[in-house]
């Protein structure tokens, strides 16, 4: 939820903002054109008032002046009391207004009546033969007038054409005795107001209804036409701005087809505005009611006015909404754009967070792994210490019991020796077991030897004497020493040494390796050679290379490794048959590791024999 709140908290700002400000931009447009509209009402509203108190002003004058005197009010009395001939009141009427109706006329006003006081027409100066026919019937101005006798003004419902009229009483010793009217002609109306609205068009509209009912079917003809924006009402073609190009059509067909427009809005009883569209202009539609006498409404005054100023205003509104659109849609874009990089950032931050806690569960890990590894090294090395002292109590037990051993095995073998060599003394037999007791009593103290020199190996307490030999004396000394049992055995002791040259080394132990070889070789050679070979090995650390090979039983492939280990044999068997402890290639092995060498199984076949192989330095050193 709080997720959702910051991620769509400005974005939905953002647009609120721009949905509060477009009624704002919209209400301001509309309010510079309303304001526009009113201006223009004002103005075309005090423009034609002016005209029409021009005319008051004229008519008042000359009524006030050569009217409202008393040879008229006078010649009206006598009218009214019959009291000589209508047709000479009437010749004397026409001779006193004369001279004023024709001042009248060149300023517009081509009507001038008398009537007498109860609206009867006494003088119609622009037509002296039609007179005699009461008017106060057909026109409500002159009932009015016969009514309550007060000067009145204005346009007749549905005789606009005849002109804006005004009605003044005449009065004789105080009592009403008629009226007289004066009327300015619709063309004068509108030569005037073309001069004033000059830089507009208009016409005046007038409800069809009122029109039939008080023209006839020829004067609707002659004096009307149709409007096309107002059915219901019909355009006064006297009272209408010059228009030689028909553009007055023109800008009512455009307004009818437009979209807003309403006629019953526009022509309602109050002043009305529209903007209208045409021919890549913009237009300012008025319409001012017109009122009669009694300030009822009989008519429009529409004026359609050129109005650069609403093509500003609407350009102004619409780069102050496109304007409010980009600035919207920028931060709109900038806001997804931060939202996407905080998105980004919180994923990265998440995945840093996991991986800082991999990494810190690996640590961990390692850490636990690392104490379990220091604990099992720990007990490594305690087992390990266990494991020498155990060594070294069973090598010193070792020791210390073949030391033991030999002192009475050295006094038996010396005794049986004794007893055979007192061979007078005793039977034959009795000295042969003595030698038996003899044999097996050296038998004996080899084994004890051999274990002896294995325990101290083990133990590593084995010390080496380093000193020059030379290969010739090895030779030497093992020939003779073995050239005897070789032969005794039927075999034939084979010695070479193509190396002939000096060494460092332990000879006793040295000598201890090849002597366990040649052994082991007429040990298990049954008839062939045994042979020695000192030779170069070819290798730079280990160059003297001190061969044994035999013809003898071989030895099995399975067998070829572990007989290095200690109290191994080949076979069950062979302990039998040519006994042995299984401990002279250990102790042999062990010691060429401690002169710096190696001792190996070169190659054997079984039923043909075995060569090992002894490899050592020119030069043993003492180890650390
Ligand atoms: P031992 O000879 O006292 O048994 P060694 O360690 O010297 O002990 O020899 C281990 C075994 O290796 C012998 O028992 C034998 O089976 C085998 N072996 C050693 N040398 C030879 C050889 N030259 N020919 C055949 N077998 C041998």
């Amino acid at each position: 939820m709080k997720d959702f709140t910051c991620i769509h908290f400005p974005l939905l700002a953002i647009v609120l903002i721009f949905f509060c400000l477009l009624p704002f931009l919209v209400h301001q447009s509309h309010s510079r054109i309303t304001l526009q509209h009113e201006n223009a009402i004002a103005e075309t509203r005090q423009l034609f008032q002016h005209t029409i108190d021009l005319r008051h002003a004229i008519a008042s004058f000359s009524y006030e002046t050569a009217f409202n005197i008393p040879r008229i009010q006078q010649l009206l009395w006598e009218h009214s009391r019959g009291e000589r001939l209508a047709e000479a009141v009437r010749r004397e009427l026409a001779s006193e207004a004369q001279s004023i109706y024709r001042s009248l006329q060149r300023m517009g006003f081509d009507h001038l009546y008398f009537h007498d006081r109860d609206g009867t027409v006494v003088l119609r100066m622009h037509a002296p033969h039609a007179f005699g026919d009461n008017q106060q019937h057909s026109r409500a101005m002159i009932a009015a007038m016969v009514e309550k006798p007060v000067a009145l003004s204005g346009f007749e419902g549905g005789q606009m054409t005849t002109g804006l009229r005004f009605l003044f009483p005449l009065f004789h010793q105080g009592v009403h005795v008629g009226s007289v009217e004066v009327a300015s002609s619709s063309a004068s109306l509108s030569r005037e107001f073309s001069a004033t609205l000059s830089s507009a068009s208009y016409h005046f509209l007038v409800p069809r209804a009122a029109v039939k009912a008080r023209v006839s079917a020829s004067d609707f003809r002659r004096n009307y036409g149709e409007s096309l924006m107002c059915p219901e009402f019909v355009i006064e073609s006297a009272l209408t701005s010059p228009d030689e190009r028909g553009q007055l059509a023109d800008l009512e067909r455009a307004l009818a087809k437009q979209r807003s427009f309403d006629c019953s809005v526009l022509m309602g009883p109050e002043p009305g505005a529209t903007v209208l569209r045409w021919q890549e202009h913009n237009y300012q539609v008025l319409a001012l009611p017109v009122r009669d006498f009694a300030d009822t409404t009989i008519a429009h005054l529409v004026v359609y006015r050129k109005a650069p100023v609403i093509g500003q205003i609407k350009r102004s509104f619409w780069l102050a909404f496109t304007g409010l659109g980009v600035v919207t849609t920028l931060a709109v874009i900038f806001v997804i754009l931060r939202i996407h990089h905080r998105l980004t950032l919180e994923q990265q931050l998440q995945q840093k967070i996991v991986l800082e806690e991999q990494r810190e569960q690996q640590a961990r890990d390692l850490e636990s792994k690392n104490r379990t590894l220091e604990r099992a090294q720990d007990e490594l090395v305690q087992k390990t210490i266990e494991l020498e002292r155990s060594n070294y109590y069973k090598s010193e037990f070792l020791a210390n019991m073949s030391h033991e051993l030999r002192t009475p095995l050295n006094s038996i073998l010396l005794l049986s020796s004794l007893l055979m060599r007192s061979e007078a003394e005793f039977r034959p037999e009795e000295v042969e077991k003595f030698k038996v007791i003899h044999i097996c009593g050296k038998e004996l103290l080899t084994m004890i030897d051999e274990v002896l020199d294995f325990s101290r190996l083990e133990s590593g307490r084995v010390e080496l004497h380093l000193e020059p030999l030379h290969t010739s004396f090895l030779v030497d000394f093992l020939r003779s020493k073995y050239h005897y049992e070789a032969s005794e055995k039927g075999l034939e002791l084979v010695v070479e040494d193509q190396w002939q040259g000096s060494m460092i080394t332990d000879s006793k132990r040295l000598l201890q390796i090849l002597q366990n070889l040649i052994v082991n070789g007429l040990k298990f050679t049954r008839a062939g050679h045994v042979s020695l070979r000192i030779q170069p090995s070819g290798r730079a650390d280990l160059p003297l290379s001190f061969t044994v090979c035999d013809t003898g039983i071989g030895i099995e492939q399975a067998k070829r490794q572990v007989i290095f280990e200690a109290f191994t044999q080949a076979d069950g068997s062979i302990s039998r048959e040519f006994k042995g402890t299984g401990l002279g290639l250990a102790i042999s092995r062990n010691l060429a590791v401690l002169l710096g060498g190696t001792l190996t199984l070169q190659s054997s076949e079984m039923g043909k024999g075995s060569c090992f192989e002894l490899l050592l330095p020119q030069e043993s050193t003492l180890p650390d």
